[in-house]
């Protein structure tokens, strides 16, 4: 008589990756290529572009999980004007949060669009997070600088939330791309979980053109970024839990000019 099947016989614990792409929404035919690709890419839409709201539209006829990818104040150009900025006061910067979600309704989560000096303020992700909490949205820290508060505000505002663990194109060739992808592999190996953000770059497409058919013979699941969050945004994420153990904070982060 067999013994009696476990959890872990039925659900092999399989590496779950997240990609989200974006930078969405002002190409229209690289935005077209980023809806063609295999499996649950997560597409992180810019507010108040062309196209946003057509690939939106598409993408939910597809059943692909969406976010806003919201404008944030970055160190390396000092004439910003756009998105959330440091010179906010809160209602100006929550009246600004909210024209952009309610541009696209269809955001469940938020990931920061630059960003090197908003989100080195806590006040500042606080005021973010607060009204991001209101309306029932996950957050993902782009970590576009090391000294991003943005993942512990959103932890503290008990917010589902999470970290890139990886830019997949911050150099443009295929070497480069696909050793990020490698490290992207390693991380969702060892700890059963790994982010990664690319953008609509044609060599960033024609990479994962090619390699996402692979991905169930590399032993990992591309999964929307939703179901690797810390708390779970939802019920739907697979039974187990092993992955959320293993999920630490600890990865050293390359240092991005953006
Ligand atoms: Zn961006």
């Amino acid at each position: 008589m067999p013994a009696p099947a476990t959890l872990s016989d039925n659900t092999i614990a399989q590496p779950s990756i997240a990609i989200i792409i974006d930078d969405l929404g002002e190409q229209w035919q690289a935005g077209k290529r980023v809806l063609a690709l295999p499996g649950d890419i997560t597409l992180a839409v810019l507010p108040f572009t062309h196209y946003g709201d057509r690939l939106v539209e598409l993408a939910a006829q597809q059943g692909r999980e969406v976010m806003l990818h919201a404008p944030m104040e970055p160190l390396s150009h000092p004439a910003w004007h756009e998105g959330l900025r440091r010179g906010m006061t809160q209602t100006e910067l929550r009246d600004a949060l909210a024209a952009m979600l309610e541009a696209l309704p269809q955001a469940r989560g938020v990931n920061n669009h630059m960003g090197s000096a908003l989100t080195q303020e806590r006040e500042r992700m606080d005021w973010v997070m607060a009204e991001l909490a209101g309306r029932g949205l996950y957050f993902i820290d782009s970590r576009t600088t090391p000294s991003s508060q943005a993942l512990t505000s959103a932890q503290d505002h008990a917010i589902p939330s999470a970290r890139r663990d990886v830019f997949l194109d911050n150099i443009r060739t295929e070497d480069a791309i696909e050793q990020q992808f490698r490290t992207l592999l390693r991380l969702a190996r060892e700890r059963g979980q790994a982010i990664a953000i690319g953008h609509p770059y044609p060599e960033t497409l024609a990479f994962l053109e090619r390699v996402l058919p692979q991905l169930g013979d590399l032993g990992v699941r591309l999964v929307p970024v939703s179901q690797l969050l810390h708390p779970l945004s939802e019920p739907a994420s697979p039974p187990g839990g092993i992955a959320e153990q293993l999920r630490v904070e600890s990865i050293p982060s390359a240092i991005n000019s953006i």
